[in-house]
């Protein structure tokens, strides 16, 4: 069975790259005649681990090419990510399965309810890369892949796949859990690290700010029925500025660079669903004007 890939970015080259050489057959979707033309012109994917790099020739094709679409890995932005199926929509056959790689909640949702008839599987990931430059990506941190589907307990007979391509990974029967508590440690501390202009590490300058967000934060997840996902979650924001202390959170990282964040889906998400519960969280409300002022000054977009 033929994995399709939309997106070659960081993730999708990622996972492209490592699934084309343990042989599974991969073709990538790319987004235009532009983006393809560059492709073909850079000879393929660009892997880079450690000082190795690896060149992948994976064949790519436009989303309106009319081979029907089985299985679909989904390597693009949140925000890209109902654009993009909706494109792909008369492709994908009656119970394909689509594998949707972003970060926050709402983006997943929007696809699954477009597709009715396809599996949406839902994915939560620690895995680290970047684009050095177009079709090249670097490996910067392994990590780990925890997969789920929220209508369908059954794991899919295609990890195996994942395995053998050395993919790390786990079937997570609650993945919504894991993708609450990813938002959560997110929303404690990657608005901050923006907002400060400051390494994660250094949001131990700011004790206050995070405890009481946390606590807000605690109290959404139990509103949303998800009250696992806030066991300890303080803590777990603490062990988290400690251990990744050196480095810039992505929401920082894509504000420094000009890019689009994917604040709606992250912070937005959840100022959205405390609204949605009637649950008063000034502080977090706080933090997402003060973020959304900062993207405005910046020219950046809101959304
Ligand atoms: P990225 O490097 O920006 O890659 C996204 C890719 O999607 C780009 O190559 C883009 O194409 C492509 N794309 C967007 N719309 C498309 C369309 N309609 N058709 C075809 N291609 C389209 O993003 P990323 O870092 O891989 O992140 C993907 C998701 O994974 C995000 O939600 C992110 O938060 C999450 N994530 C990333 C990491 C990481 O380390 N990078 C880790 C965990 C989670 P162009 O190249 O043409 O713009």
């Amino acid at each position: 069975m033929t994995w399709h890939i939309l997106g070659a970015g960081s993730l999708g080259t990622l996972w492209a790259a490592r699934l084309a050489r343990a042989g599974v057959p991969v073709r990538l979707i790319l987004r235009n005649h532009e983006r393809l033309a560059a492709y073909q012109a850079a000879g393929g994917l660009t892997l880079i681990e450690g000082d190795q790099a690896s060149q992948y020739a994976i064949p790519a094709e436009l989303p309106q090419t009319k081979a029907p679409i089985q299985r679909l890995l989904l390597a693009c932005k949140a925000y890209d990510a109902e654009n993009a199926v909706a494109e792909l929509a008369p492709r994908l056959a009656e119970g394909a399965e689509l594998l949707l790689l972003q970060n926050g909640l709402g983006s997943q949702q929007a696809v699954a309810q477009r597709l009715p008839g396809r599996r949406c599987l839902f994915a939560s990931s620690t895995e680290g890369a970047f684009r050095q430059a177009d079709f090249q990506v670097v490996f910067a941190g392994n990590g780990h892949t925890w997969l789920g589907d929220p209508e369908n307990p059954q794991a899919p007979l295609w990890l195996e796949e994942l395995q053998h391509a050395g993919i790390a990974h786990q079937w997570s029967p609650d993945i919504l859990m894991r993708l609450w508590r990813k938002l959560a440690l997110n929303c404690a501390i990657n608005p901050l690290t923006v907002l400060y202009g400051c390494r994660n590490g250094d949001l131990r300058e700011h004790p206050a700010e995070v405890a009481t967000l946390c606590a807000e934060l605690s109290e959404l997840l139990q509103r949303c029925g998800q009250p696992a996902a806030a066991d300890n979650l303080h803590d777990e924001v603490l062990r988290v500025i400690v251990a990744t202390a050196a480095n810039y959170s992505s929401m920082h990282q894509d504000v420094a660079q000009g890019r689009r964040t994917e604040i709606t889906y992250l912070l937005g998400y959840a100022c959205a669903a405390a609204q949605r519960h009637d649950l008063h969280l000034p502080h977090l409300h706080h933090l997402q004007q003060r973020l959304l002022d900062h993207l405005r000054e910046r020219g950046l977009p809101l959304n």
